[in-house]
């Protein structure tokens, strides 16, 4: 198992309950393994941006972190809140710790760094940065999102890993300081800012200049127990294409807006189809979504609690938040104080002071941009392939990865962020635990197969 997050603990769980005689290594290259990249975050003011009933561990208890939530604070929290990260943590601290103890000593949780994966002729050898190898029967790739492939690094000044413990550190309250992108991350940094007091302007910059769009206000979508339902756009129109899609989404939302109810839950109505949709378009298609439509959509699907935008608003009221369409040039340390230079729209190139510049352009988009070397051992080998687009790779239902010369290969596994090609929506915990499933189970009847060379161990 390579990646120690929600999915690859999850999919060793399921592989080691399916398949009673196997055994499986996890490993993980950071040291907060547990809970993950999401949830191990250093600031208790981050929220989720997923409702507590909807992040349960698996499909037969969607329900449960809600339920275990109340059971630690009763009446605290509405099952449809959006709570804080740190207590998904807990929870998955507290739940996975529990799985993870019954399987042991069948289940171990290493910490190394996966550098390259050789298929032999009867089974893997994995490669560590500091030169081990260990064997395994089958592989599963579970390493979250691309990094970002951020150009201007190097400035002691630029913080690459926003949601590092010291990302903050020795920070001036009044300092001016400038985040690189406007979407979740970015909010995550303003949500930090305003918890420590920081009283400097805040330059951000981003392509869009827009930040995500508020969840439907709970009092108002639940007071229509008798409103009319959610209208929901045609899925022969969303099939249609993008333009075509676009415009059913906007008569829709327009609909609901007109009957009292949310432009929001138009998109969550059209959801369950994103795959079906994504699917049924063609290579041409998709290009022209990632190209011009995305950041329309990504601000629609990927929103935030109304709380975490009311710092944007308090920022805006005290005059302290610039937001500019463009991109970073680069970062000037040489005249004493820190400055940046940015692109702007109309092509302006605008200079402003900045004390610290966090980056928060989000993961890379095609897996090209900025492979680590066990993405360049698998494609150099045609162990996997990515889809047209470059977003993953290939896999058939099971997340059994597709290879160079378009095998599906069972013993050799994928899921998570990397099945975006595919399945487009393959981020969030809803989607991660359908996958861990699949492929914890596939893997289950790999081991369990007489006929494999080495059914006893994963
Ligand atoms: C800031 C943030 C907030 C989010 N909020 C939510 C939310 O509210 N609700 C929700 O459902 N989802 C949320 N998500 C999505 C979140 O990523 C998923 O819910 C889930 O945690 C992803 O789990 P994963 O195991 O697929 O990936 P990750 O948690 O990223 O785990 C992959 C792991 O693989 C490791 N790894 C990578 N390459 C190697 C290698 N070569 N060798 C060894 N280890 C390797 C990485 O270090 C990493 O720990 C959020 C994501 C982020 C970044």
């Amino acid at each position: 198992m390579i990646g120690g997050g929600f999915s690859g603990l999850m999919t060793a769980i399921h592989a080691l309950r399916g398949a009673p005689h196997a055994s499986a290594v996890v490993f993980e290259r950071l040291p907060r393994a547990r809970p993950g990249v999401a949830y191990g975050g250093a600031d208790e003011a981050h929220l989720l941006n997923v409702r507590a009933d909807r992040m349960g561990l698996t499909t037969s208890d969607v329900g449960g972190f809600a339920a275990w939530l109340d059971r630690r604070a009763p009446g605290r929290h509405e099952p449809s809140d959006f709570v804080r990260r740190r207590h998904f943590g807990d929870f998955l601290n507290e739940r996975l710790g529990a799985m993870i103890a019954s399987l042991r000593p069948r289940i171990t949780l290493v910490r190394g760094d996966v550098v390259a994966v050789r298929r032999d002729a009867d089974d893997f050898a994995m490669r560590l940065a500091g030169g081990e190898t260990t064997r395994a029967a089958a592989v599963v790739l579970a390493v979250g999102l691309p990094a970002p492939s951020a150009p201007w690094s190097g400035d002691v000044g630029l913080v690459v890993d926003p949601w590092s413990p010291t990302a903050f550190d020795d920070l001036d309250a009044s300092a001016p300081v400038t985040v690189v992108g406007t979407g979740l991350t970015a909010l995550d940094v303003l949500v930090s800012l305003a918890r420590r007091g920081h009283r400097g302007r805040v330059t951000c910059v981003s392509r869009n200049g827009r930040f995500p769009l508020p969840h439907a206000d709970p009092h108002r979508s639940s007071a229509g127990a008798a409103a009319p339902p959610t209208v929901t756009p045609q899925r022969a129109e969303l099939m249609r294409g993008p333009l075509a899609a676009l415009r059913a989404v906007r008569v829709a939302a327009i609909a609901a807006l007109a009957c009292g109810r949310p432009w929001q839950e138009v998109i969550d109505a059209i959801r369950p189809h994103t795959t079906a949709v994504w699917s049924a378009w063609s290579d041409r298609d998709r290009e022209r979504f990632l190209g011009r439509i995305r950041p329309l959509w990504e601000i629609h699907r990927h929103r935030a609690p109304r709380s975490v935008l009311a710092v944007v608003d308090d920022l805006r009221a005290s005059d302290r938040l610039e937001v500019l369409r463009g991109t970073l040039l680069r970062v000037d340390a040489s005249a004493g104080r820190r400055a940046v230079l940015l692109r702007c729209a109309g092509n302006e190139t605008l200079r402003r002071s900045s004390d610290r510049v966090f980056n928060c352009i989000g993961p890379a988009l095609r897996i090209s941009e900025n492979p680590d070397s066990l993405m360049r051992s698998l494609f150099d080998q045609g162990m996997v392939s990515s889809d047209a687009a470059g977003l993953g790779l290939r896999a058939d239902a099971d997340g059994c990865v597709i290879d160079a010369r378009g095998a599906v290969r069972r013993d050799l596994f994928v899921l998570g962020a990397l099945r975006r090609g595919d399945l487009w929506e393959s981020t969030a915990v809803p989607e991660l635990r359908v996958q861990a499933e699949a492929t914890g189970a596939a893997l289950a009847r790999l081991l369990t197969d007489a006929t494999h060379p080495m059914g006893a161990h994963a």
